[in-house]
């Protein structure tokens, strides 16, 4: 746990947040500046700071329960979907540096949330790119 850490704190229960569900390994709690209705962030006790450095065995629970929210979202908010959004890097819109998974409840006739104009593959794209992450995998 690092001291000079938001997550970690909140996760550690020393700053309080809106709590929806805690055990050994997670907190999770309402974002406070929510996309939608019941916008939620799973936060690990533990601090890493990205994916990448995730345990792995930590990394394992993450989506058992973000199913299990989602679903208790559905039936509770009465929201028609849900998004789970995690960024990792700055460029990727991370701004608190410590691993979290957003779920963010979707209602019918809602605003678009999570959306990218599509663009296209080129054949001498799609060639670079599989060969290119395949060498660093
Ligand atoms: P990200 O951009 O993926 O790093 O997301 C950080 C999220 O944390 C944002 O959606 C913020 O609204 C949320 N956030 C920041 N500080 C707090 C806090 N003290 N309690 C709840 N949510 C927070
Ligand atoms: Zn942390």
């Amino acid at each position: 746990m690092r001291d000079d850490c938001i997550f970690c704190r909140i996760a550690a229960g020393q700053i309080p947040a809106a709590t929806l569900y805690e055990d050994e390994d997670f907190r999770v709690i309402l974002d406070l500046g929510p996309a939608s209705r019941g916008h939620a962030l799973i936060l690990p006790k533990e601090h890493y700071a990205n994916l990448c450095e995730l345990d792995e065995t930590v990394a394992a629970k993450v989506l058992p329960l973000a199913a299990r929210l989602g679903k208790a979202m559905t039936a509770a908010l009465g929201c028609d979907g849900f998004n789970l959004v995690q960024n990792n890097g700055e460029a990727a819109g991370q701004t608190v540096m410590h691993f979290h998974v957003h779920i963010i409840p979707r209602y019918q006739n809602g605003p678009k949330i999570v959306a990218w104009e599509q663009g296209e593959l080129s054949e001498q794209d799609k060639k670079q790119i599989v060969e290119a992450v395949k060498a660093e995998l």
